[in-house]
């Protein structure tokens, strides 16, 4: 069995890593070669914690386990730990036996910025040129960086509940070189591609906050009850998801199903697009949406690509079970 610390993931896991893992796991959820087992959350009843599993099978890759962790919001106040905390499991299909333990937790980031990248790929204008970000916490930098990889963005925009936060937006951007702007929510409508990653249980981003052929990678919503945007905004757009059973539940295609404003049947997997089964965008004008929910498979894929990294590197730890 292989050990890979959180310690040593960052040296060892590039946002192009993940983007690949990504891409290549929602084309086999697609395809009908990968699935996601039910998740299990549960209030532990134990310092506030909510404690769960998110796991799943590539048949393609060969690659199960699951990832387990949740929320202990203490964590950074009495013992100076991130409040999410978690640690990925990988074993072999063919034995069962565990083959890999890895460390989750920027993992997580780099996943869930892979998914909205992998969007703005399949989903964006190629001539998309101002990016907006709608959320500036821990995510939100991930999310800009990962974005900014693509290429052919010249300027950032950002709004954020707290604008005291943006600062940390504006960092990520001059990484790049590329100049970054505070606007208001109707500002928004200068962006070509928008990423909203907002803790919220309210809508945000308003259909007149978005011009016609943007692409919206909403990432933010991922338990029932959160939302960041308009529903009528998804009536409007051509919606697609990582997994139509968790965004219609879980993520923010659950208020406009609630609301009777699209049906189930209207939502398309991303993977379908990756794979050339379904074309994507249909015109330069036609505002295109990607619902993240975040899924378990990502973080098997993510954390695979980080197995074979450590080993290539010799960094992995290698115990005998
Ligand atoms: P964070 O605590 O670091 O940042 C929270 C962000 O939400 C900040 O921008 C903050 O200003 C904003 N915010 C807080 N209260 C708000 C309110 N009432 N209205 C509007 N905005 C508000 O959190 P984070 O780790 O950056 O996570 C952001 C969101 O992304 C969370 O909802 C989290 O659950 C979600 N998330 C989704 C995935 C996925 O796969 N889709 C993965 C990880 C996190």
């Amino acid at each position: 069995m292989l050990i890979v610390p959180e310690r040593d993931i960052a040296k060892l896991m590039t946002p192009e890593a993940a983007f690949d893992a990504v891409e290549q796991v929602f084309a086999a959820m697609a395809s009908g070669a990968a699935y996601n087992f039910p998740v299990v959350r549960e209030a532990i009843g134990h310092e506030d914690a909510l404690y769960g599993f998110k796991g799943g099978f590539d048949r393609s890759s060969l690659t199960l386990g699951l990832k387990a962790g949740g929320y202990w919001p203490h964590n950074l106040e009495k013992r100076g730990l991130i409040n999410h905390q978690s640690t990925i499991f990988l074993f072999d299909p063919d034995s069962g036996m565990v083959s890999a333990m890895v460390g989750g937790n920027l993992l997580t980031a780099l996943r869930t910025a892979a998914a909205s990248s992998v969007s703005i790929k399949h989903l964006a204008r190629k001539d998309a040129r101002v990016i907006g970000m709608v959320g500036a916490g821990h995510q939100a930098k991930f999310q800009l960086r990962a974005a900014l990889k693509r290429g052919g963005f010249e300027k950032v925009i950002g709004w954020n509940f707290h604008p005291e936060m943006l600062p940390g937006l504006a960092e990520v951007a001059a990484e790049a070189g590329i100049p970054f702007e505070e606007v208001p929510l109707n500002g928004m409508r200068e962006a070509d591609v928008i990423i909203t990653i907002a803790s919220s249980f309210k809508p945000i981003l308003m259909t007149d906050h978005v011009s016609p052929g943007t692409h919206i990678a909403c990432m933010g919503t991922d338990t029932r009850g959160k939302q960041e945007l308009d529903p009528a905004l998804l009536a409007k757009a051509a919606v697609f998801t990582d997994e139509i059973a968790q965004s219609v539940s879980i993520g923010e295609a659950q208020h406009a199903i609630a609301a009777g404003l699209i049906r189930e049947s209207e939502i398309t997997q991303l993977g379908e697009v990756i794979n050339g089964t379904h074309a994507g965008r249909a015109s330069a004008d036609q505002i295109t949406l990607f619902d993240g929910t975040g899924v378990g498979l990502q973080d098997l894929a993510v954390a695979a690509a980080v197995v074979d990294l450590a080993r290539k590197s010799g960094t992995a730890i290698e115990i005998n079970v």
